[in-house]
């Protein structure tokens, strides 16, 4: 009958996105010096073609942010979506603006990947173009052989590296690149736009990552030893409560993304101590996660728009570099 004497702590993506800000407020007063030297300040477009109100909300979060920060934001509305690849174009060649971003799904099918690839690789901030997508999979972090260029990382598994980072998940004592050695996660979602990516990044970090779809689960690894340099993957078998049950009891991280406002996470599935974090739009952990995790993030989303100004300002100094060599 005793009660547990220690409940985790709530760690808010507010808190945690203040610890970036300020550095990307001081990278972009210094490339506003140096880059933009008629000091216009670095402009954002985004193109909205749905009536998603999860996506206009995240559009005017991203608004907010950007005038905080010191960035230009406008949000382009396109009611016929058959007119976006267009207005993208007239984007990509307007040298004005720095950054482009569309909020997804417009089309909702394989017409969506194209588009991604329509913004031209210069101006993309959410790092969605083939080639960023390419490096991130075989843990390629530079886009030239001389490593002044950095590869563009898809924001959203971004914003949830750097949250792990915050929470001190990532071991600083340990070499870069390495710092997820000894740990073991499980990400409930396997979609292209987080749960893969986001599996991979962990995984080339040195994570034994269990990554779960609706059908199936799979396991991303560096090998034993991290004998590989980038990650391989095998297939574990069916989603069954079961195997779910068991990789959970093993994992020191919980990362939950799933789309559906009934689903909840088994309280009872999760590792006394592990760190739990819900990056879907509903609440995936029940009201007692706090009486296994040792911390529990509940969202995401500012964070995610910390890096989406993060890499524009990496994109700005970038096409700096690629002008000035
Ligand atoms: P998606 O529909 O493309 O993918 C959903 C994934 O969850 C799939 O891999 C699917 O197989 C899996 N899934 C669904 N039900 C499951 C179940 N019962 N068990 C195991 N796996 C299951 O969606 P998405 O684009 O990845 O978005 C997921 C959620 O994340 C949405 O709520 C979205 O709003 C949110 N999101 C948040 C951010 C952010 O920055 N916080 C960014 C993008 C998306």
């Amino acid at each position: 009958n005793s009660k547990p004497s220690f409940a985790g702590r709530t760690i808010l993506s507010s808190s945690i996105s203040k610890s970036f800000t300020e550095e990307i407020v001081k990278n972009l007063e210094t490339i506003t010096k140096s880059v933009k030297p008629n000091g216009k300040k670095p402009y954002l477009v985004g193109f909205l073609a749905n009536k998603d109100p999860a996506a206009e909300s995240y559009a005017s979060w991203t608004q907010k942010t950007c005038e905080e920060m010191g960035f230009e934001y406008s949000l382009i509305k396109v009611p016929n979506k058959d007119f976006l690849e267009e207005k993208i174009i007239e984007a990509n060649n307007d040298d004005d603006i720095d950054g482009i971003m569309i909020y997804f799904p417009v089309f909702g099918d394989a017409q969506d990947q194209y588009l991604k690839q329509v913004i031209k690789i210069e101006k993309d901030v959410e790092g969605l173009n083939h080639t960023y997508y390419q490096n991130m999979y075989h843990n390629v972090r530079y886009l030239d052989e001389a490593k002044e260029l950095k590869s563009i990382l898809p924001c959203t598994p971004l914003a949830i590296i750097k949250i792990l980072e915050y929470l001190k998940v990532y071991n600083s004592l340990l070499p870069l690149g390495n710092r997820l050695y000894g740990k073991k996660a499980i990400i409930i979602n396997r979609s292209e736009i987080v749960g893969r990516p986001l599996a991979a990044l962990m995984a080339n970090d040195g994570c034994t990552v269990y990554s779960v779809d609706v059908n199936n689960i799979q396991k991303f690894t560096r090998g034993e030893g991290l004998k590989f340099s980038k990650h391989q993957v095998e297939d574990l078998g069916a989603n069954t409560p079961e195997l779910l049950k068991q990789l959970s009891l093993e994992s020191d991280i919980v990362i939950t993304g799933v789309p559906v406002q009934s689903y909840k996470f088994p309280t009872e599935n999760i590792k006394e101590g592990a760190v739990c974090i819900n990056f879907s739009f509903y609440k995936n952990f029940s009201d007692d996660v706090k009486t296994k995790a040792s911390l529990y993030v509940p969202s995401t989303g500012k964070v995610t728009i910390c890096m989406l100004l993060r890499n524009m300002v990496r994109l700005i100094e970038n096409n700096y570099h690629k002008k000035a060599g």
